[in-house]
């Protein structure tokens, strides 16, 4: 069994109990007005599927601002500071990890926070997206204190709260393979989305997270993300969240 069959029927288990699964899309990278840009809003306004937009702080630009003043359904995330990695090999790429003293990191943050809300204000959700999504478990603590309210990294969440205050909403189905910087195809993709939804199903109860680069796509991955939303907004076995609702930040903030 394979693709929607498999997905269908993981739905049809979640309905014999009464349930829905929750399902969110997150892109990561964001910085310019790009081209690739442009075609991720166009896929989001044609599908109405509800995205949210992960911002590089230190590279994003008031073309970016301006851009996405004309998305408003777009929820918009801080993605770390600058993207920059700060590890030695053989360890894995990360600009939050263990590398740096805490108060550099931290500080770091909230510069970057900073920036997000100078160029767009209200929009920009107190959620922190780790590049590369690793973070230092040392930091996670910190993070309510300088005025997070939301985690989100990549894999089955532990806890829905790290820590009092911080509320973690992962995403578990990477369109893109990195070693080959390629889509990572069909079949693999339904099959983590699969095991993501069973998952929650049976333990973490965690909204399943959709994530995509649009800096990074091949047509594959594009095509893929195209008829995947085009055919979940027909479901009514899944519902499509906003990051806004799932953080439980809603617009306006008060
Ligand atoms: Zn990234």
């Amino acid at each position: 069994m394979t693709g929607w069959d498999l997905i269908d029927q993981e739905l049809a288990r979640w309905s014999e109990v009464g349930r829905t699964p929750a399902l969110w899309w997150r892109d990561d990278d964001a910085a310019e007005a790009t081209p690739e840009l442009e075609r991720l809003l166009g896929l989001q306004r044609a599908t109405q599927m509800p995205l949210a937009l992960a911002i590089v702080p230190a590279n994003a630009t008031t073309a970016l601002a301006d851009r996405l003043a004309q998305a408003p359904g777009v929820d918009l995330l801080q993605h770390g500071y600058a993207h920059t990695n700060h590890a030695l090999a053989p360890d894995k790429k990360s600009e939050l990890g263990p590398h740096r003293p805490a108060m550099l990191v931290l500080g770091d943050l909230a510069t970057g926070w900073m920036a997000l809300e100078r160029l767009f204000g209200d929009r920009a959700l107190p959620v922190l997206v780790p590049p590369w999504n690793r973070i230092a478990p040392a930091l996670v603590p910190a993070l309510p204190e300088i005025g997070y309210r939301g985690l989100s990294t990549f894999g089955a969440r532990r806890r829905v709260h790290p820590v009092a205050g911080l509320q973690q909403v992962n995403t578990h189905v990477d369109l893109i393979d990195w070693r080959s910087r390629s889509f990572v195809g069909e079949e693999a993709a339904f099959v983590a989305l699969h095991a993501a939804l069973a998952a929650s199903r049976t333990g973490t109860g965690e909204p399943v997270g959709i994530l995509s680069h649009h800096l990074a796509m091949d047509e594959g991955a594009w095509d893929f993300l195209n008829s995947f939303w085009e055919k979940i907004a027909a479901m009514p076995g899944l519902k499509a969240m906003p990051a806004h609702d799932l953080f439980a930040l809603r617009e306006p903030r008060v």
